[in-house]
């Protein structure tokens, strides 16, 4: 089985060629530019590839209503000339193919729980920490679609006592997690990229507490079974056993199950697909959409 897999971000279009079982065949990248510009290029891609079935993992807000005349429309975005943009209708319609769409983050969560970290869990969640932050959701094995889908970057969280800019620098919220945690504050806030700031700068302790509030919510909300921690930002290993740990100290003991207890290094995790996540959903995406 062929299938198209396409992920679509705010900087650039990753188009790949592979299989449902996630292996990667064929890969293309172009800036993403108006839609316009964008679109008939991706569809020349894929137009001579014989793929049977495209699925997309996608930069939102997206409609995800299947009932909806506006399915797969990118919605509200601010990014310039993508707002009502028909997607994946237009995919659909120029390569005439079935296809789906989820955000990039839900794509990777099902990736992760299908052939990842998460094959033995049935509620997940995975988290980029990268250009901004933003989670996908499963809940007893199924993506959590509700009014819209997860914001899980946009919950808000408390300043850490030391943070420079305890308001963040999201437009819309003051001390959201994204506007606190996302990678650009590391160069907003110290003048120095994610990639580049010492391992024992205060900077990673901030950082690790924002992660820490994330993941103390979602095991108190959702009684989540694993939280995938992904992106760019999460390249530094070493942020992993800060936010165990500041985690337990900001649950207090109160979840007492053991595996919260005794083995967070199994709750709190990296990607098992490493940065392959997006892709893989996008394949399993295609491979839904063909099964109708
Ligand atoms: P995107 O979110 O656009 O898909 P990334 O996940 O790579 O892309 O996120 C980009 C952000 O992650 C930037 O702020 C960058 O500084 C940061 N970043 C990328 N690689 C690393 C790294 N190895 N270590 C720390 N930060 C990184
Ligand atoms: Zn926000």
């Amino acid at each position: 089985m062929i299938l198209g897999a396409l992920e679509a971000g705010g900087t650039k279009m990753v188009c790949s060629v592979g299989d449902e079982q996630g292996h990667i065949l064929d890969r293309a990248v172009m800036p993403t530019l108006t839609p316009d510009e964008t679109l008939p290029g991706i569809a020349a891609y894929f137009g001579d590839k014989h793929i049977e079935a495209l699925g997309i993992a996608g930069f939102g807000p997206l409609d995800l209503n299947p009932n909806s005349s506006t399915y797969g429309y990118i919605t509200t975005t601010p990014k310039p000339g993508w707002q009502n943009c028909p997607l994946t209708p237009y995919l659909r319609e120029a390569l005439k193919v079935p296809a789906l769409i989820d955000t990039d983050v839900g794509a990777a969560a099902l990736a992760e729980f299908e052939m990842g970290a998460g094959k033995d869990v049935n509620n997940l969640i995975y988290v980029t920490v990268g250009t901004g932050v933003g989670g996908g959701v499963i809940v007893n094995g199924q993506l959590v679609h509700g009014l819209v889908h997860p914001e899980a970057g946009h919950i808000i969280v408390k300043p850490h006592p030391q943070d420079p800019n305890p308001e963040g620098f999201c437009p819309y919220h003051s001390s959201c997690l994204e506007g606190l945690a996302k990678g650009p504050t590391f160069d907003q806030r110290w003048g120095i990229s994610s990639k580049a700031l010492p391992q024992d700068h205060i900077g990673w302790v901030i950082e690790a507490d924002y992660l820490a509030q994330f993941c103390a919510n979602a095991l108190t909300m959702l009684s989540t079974e694993m939280i995938v921690l992904g992106g760019g930002v999460m390249q530094q290993q070493f942020l992993f056993p800060m936010i165990r740990k500041r985690t337990l100290e900001i649950l207090g003991g109160y979840v007492a199950h053991d595996k919260v207890l005794n083995h967070i290094d199994q709750i709190i995790v990296p990607p098992g697909l490493g940065v392959n996540s997006g892709v893989t959903g996008a394949l399993l995406l295609a491979a839904r959409a063909l099964k109708g």
